[in-house]
């Protein structure tokens, strides 16, 4: 038999009996809750190690891409174990850290290990479920006798170059392919294709030296000499090159660096070539960035700053986490950075983790200032390649990442000696993976991550989630403050605006908005408008009867997008024309009601034509440039007002803001949900936070129908505290996080009456093994969605209780539901930990 190991060949010899039989626990890309165990060939025990992948056969004909997680010696009893198929890399791709949090994700957030590994891998080098064949480079050098079937697939791989085994089984209309394939395979006919390996190529740049004897001053004089007449667009060539060597001390420059002052580069380049002045090579560069600007020290602390870092340190020596609470533009990120040199020093890595929204070019730019081509980013917007590329890299002792900036699948990254983890605005619900399992929390497994390292976490907040708050209030963390704006800048003076007189759908913007809008626009300072709705308008709406034009398919209203010139809808994508006629009682009275950032983009354009706006929202940042361009517009003050959803909130830093408004704050504090007070606080200081950042206090508005309430009131004072003391006593008196943890389990079917029927039967079964602790079933706000029908459950596991055993319960529970034969169409989310 055959197997390939990085696709060479290896014979087995015979008898090799008297070696050990090596088994492997391998884990599949498949939601399957066990490893399988695969026997190991005598060759390969000596190169085999876990975090090493393997391409085995499982179920009835197809080839799996699997990553080997133990290796041991005990027979499986109740199967008998097949033979790998081959074996992939030639070192670990992930390390036993790695696989240490892994487990604890799958045990914790009831998924399988199948889940947390595509969640945790790359696509470039995931494992792809259809493994697909082609022919080997000398196949054609092979005489084997070969039989009709055989040749039926030859043929066709000849023609397609590439065939999943499923395109295999077509073609023979045979199901079981198997045998032939591995005949094929046996006589080096095919060979499995890996596409992972060949997915991950690293990105060369072009190079151009002088040949070595013109290095010499005189030589090269003579040789322009010689060319002088004949070429004069060579010899200017040769001069920049001349300098470029000379004055930055390296044997190549860049080819980019030549084309910006020559003009016809390949062509001259060739000619030089041909004559041997001058030689071409492929530099390996690392495609994220070769920053090569100076290296600047951190900045001095100021004294508040010196003392929370103080503290800081000291927490870190006492093993304990800490929490930094220091108020917008504190200067929470020149702590980070001071921490970071300190850790460094130590030799050890840094994860700085943010939400996906505040991983801007600017917090990028500020720490490449300091560290250099030191710091990687491992974001979603980048590509597969990239992302593959940082993941290799960081596998790699020497030469590795010392800073990885990263979202939160940076967890996941295959750190070799990691000593500080960051997680900066760790209030940030994004941290939560919603979907699919694994259904994370970042910030959580970033805890876990830091024991398993033994590494020091520092958790960073303007606004912190109430749960970390409380952790730092009882001594599960310390707790490091920062009060003051860097410089004693004053924090925005904030203002409700009330707009209850303004009819709904009326206008959006009251006066003293405008009005401060066009003061700070005749004094040349920027203005930023947050509105937490895309597109046109939310609502389309008949007023004779009511009807709401709604998604056939999702139980949710649809949004009108005047650049689409259609109705969207936000949960399934599904697009429709706009009616002028109402669908239940025919009047033309039909009307759009509410006001999302396009249309507000539009107001402003009638309103303020000599005002440059400009949108950022998703539907205005599809293409991984516009989002880049718009900010970088806004901050080289080409852009005077930018509108946006929650974008606009995060992590930028922009000076000559002055004015910031929050166009409805009512929609933020109506959500029906125990944290959308907490919410809802986080929000607004958060969005108030970028104004007047520099020397000059900034004005926040709040346009309100109910300046009263108690929350904008807590807005208004900036009490953080106090807002937190009044929403710790409901949590307490209600049970809430963090005095208890919740579990919410959502059952689906395309059927209404067979959701409602599992819902109850999971209710009453629930109810006899954990009692009181289950609330429901509710009908979600959204019913339906893609056409399947919700019920939800939440469980509240209060803080003394047995979390494990309940969600073994549930899990159990929710099993036995999928076993009745009514319902095996059901399907079920489980949310530990909900949001
Ligand atoms: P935060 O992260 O708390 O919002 P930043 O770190 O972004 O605050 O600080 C706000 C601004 O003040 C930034 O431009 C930062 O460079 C500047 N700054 C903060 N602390 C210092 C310091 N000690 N020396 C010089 N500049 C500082
Ligand atoms: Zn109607
Ligand atoms: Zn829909």
């Amino acid at each position: 038999m055959l197997y390939s190991q990085s696709n060479i060949f290896i014979i087995l010899p015979q008898n090799m009996s008297e070696r050990i039989t090596l088994f492997i626990d391998v884990i599949l890309p498949l939601a399957v809750p066990n490893l399988f165990t695969y026997r190991v060939p005598y060759e390969l025990n000596e190169v085999i190690s876990p975090g090493q992948r393997v391409v085995v056969q499982f179920g009835k004909n197809k080839l799996y891409t699997a990553l080997i997680k133990n290796i041991h010696t005990r027979v499986p009893l109740d199967y008998e174990a097949k033979y790998i198929e081959g074996i992939l890399d030639t070192r670990p791709i992930v390390n036993e850290y790695q696989f240490k949090l892994w487990d604890w994700m799958a045990d914790y957030y009831c998924c399988t290990p199948g889940d947390v590994m595509n969640a945790a891998l790359p696509s470039a080098l995931k494992l792809a479920s259809e493994t697909k064949i082609m022919l080997t480079e000398n196949y054609r050098e092979i005489s084997v006798e070969l039989s009709d079937k055989e040749n039926i697939l030859i043929d066709a791989l000849e023609s397609s170059h590439e065939l999943s085994l499923k395109e295999c089984s077509e073609i023979l209309a045979i199901i079981n392919v198997q045998p032939y394939i591995k005949s094929l395979i046996e006589k080096k006919i095919i060979t499995v294709k890996e596409e992972l390996q060949f997915k991950y190529k690293p990105k060369t740049e072009i190079y151009i030296g002088l040949d070595n004897k013109f290095l010499d001053e005189d030589m090269f004089a003579a040789m322009l000499n010689a060319l002088e007449k004949k070429a004069p667009a060579q010899v200017d060539l040769l001069m920049v090159l001349w300098q470029q060597i000379k004055m930055n001390d390296q044997q190549e420059v860049r080819k980019k660096d030549l084309s910006k002052h020559i003009k016809n580069v390949d062509s001259i380049l060739k000619s030089l070539e041909k004559k041997s002045i001058v030689y071409l090579m492929h530099k390996r560069v690392d495609r994220l960035h070769n920053y090569d600007k100076e290296i600047i020290p951190p900045v001095e602390l100021n004294t508040e700053q010196k003392l929370a870092c103080e503290k800081i340190l000291q927490s870190f020596s006492n093993q304990k986490p800490c929490l930094l609470h220091g108020v917008t533009g504190s200067g929470k990120t020149e702590v980070y950075i001071q921490l970071i040199e300190h850790t460094l020093k130590q030799n050890k890595q840094v994860l700085y983790l943010l939400p996906e929204i505040a991983l801007t070019s600017q917090i990028i730019g500020r720490l490449q200032k300091h560290f250099g081509n030191d710091v990687g980013v491992y974001h979603s917007r980048f590509n597969e390649q990239e992302r593959a590329e940082i993941w290799v890299k960081t596998l790699r002792t020497e030469n590795s990442y010392k800073i990885i900036l990263g979202a939160r699948s940076a967890i996941f990254l295959p750190f070799q000696n990691l000593g500080l983890i960051i997680i900066d605005e760790e209030h940030e619900t994004t941290y939560k993976q919603q979907d699919p399992a694994p259904r994370y929390h970042a910030r959580d497994c970033a805890l876990v991550l830091a024991s398993i390292y033994k590494a020091n976490v520092l958790l960073g907040s303007a606004t912190p989630s109430y749960e970390s708050y409380y952790n730092a209030l009882n001594g599960k963390y310390q707790l490091a403050e920062i009060k003051n704006r860097y410089l004693g800048t004053l924090m925005p003076q904030i203002s409700c605006v009330d707009i209850s007189k303004i009819k709904p759908g009326e206008r959006i913007f009251s006066d003293e908005l405008l009005s401060e809008i066009n003061t700070a626009l005749q004094k040349k300072e920027q203005i930023i408008l947050f509105q937490n709705r895309r597109g046109y308008t939310p609502l389309w709406m008949c007023e004779t009867c009511g009807w709401i034009y709604k998604c056939t398919q999702c139980d949710v209203s649809l949004t009108y997008h005047k650049n689409t010139g259609q109705l969207h809808c936000h949960y399934c994508g599904s697009t429709y024309k706009p009616l002028n006629k109402c669908k239940a009682c025919g009047s033309h009275h039909v009307k759009m009601i509410g006001f999302g950032t396009e249309k507000i983009e539009e107001e402003l354009a009638i309103l303020i034509p000599e005002a440059k706006c400009s949108r950022l929202d998703l539907d205005s940042t599809r293409n991984k440039h516009a989002y880049y361009n718009i900010l970088n517009d806004f901050e080289n003050q080409e852009i005077d007002i930018l509108v946006g959803t929650q974008m606009v909130t995060k992590g930028l830093d922009f000076s000559n803001v002055s004015l910031v408004a929050i166009l409805n704050a009512d929609s933020l504090l109506s959500y029906p949900d125990f944290r959308s007070y907490e919410r809802a606080f986080q929000l607004c200081a958060q969005v108030a936070g970028r104004a007047g950042r520099k020397d000059k206090q900034g004005k926040v508005i709040v346009q309100t129908r109910n300046p009263k309430h108690w929350v904008l009131q807590k807005v208004i004072a900036n009490d953080y505290i106090g807002m937190y003391e009044a929403e710790i006593l409901e949590r307490k008196n209600f049970n809430y996080p963090p005095f208890s943890k919740l579990i919410q389990v959502t059952l689906k079917h395309k059927e209404r009456n067979k959701v409602a029927e599992a819902a109850t039967i999971l209710y009453n079964n629930l109810k006899s093994k954990i009692g009181k602790r289950i609330l429901g079933p509710e009908k979600p706000v959204i019913e339906k969605i893609r056409n399947e029908y919700l019920r939800s459950f939440l469980i509240k596991s209060e803080k003394n209780s047995n979390y494990k055993l309940i969600k073994q319960e549930v899990v159990n529970e929710l099993h036995k539901l999928q076993q009745i034969k009514d319902l095996k169409q059901l399907r079920f989310i489980i949310d530990v930990d909900c949001n």
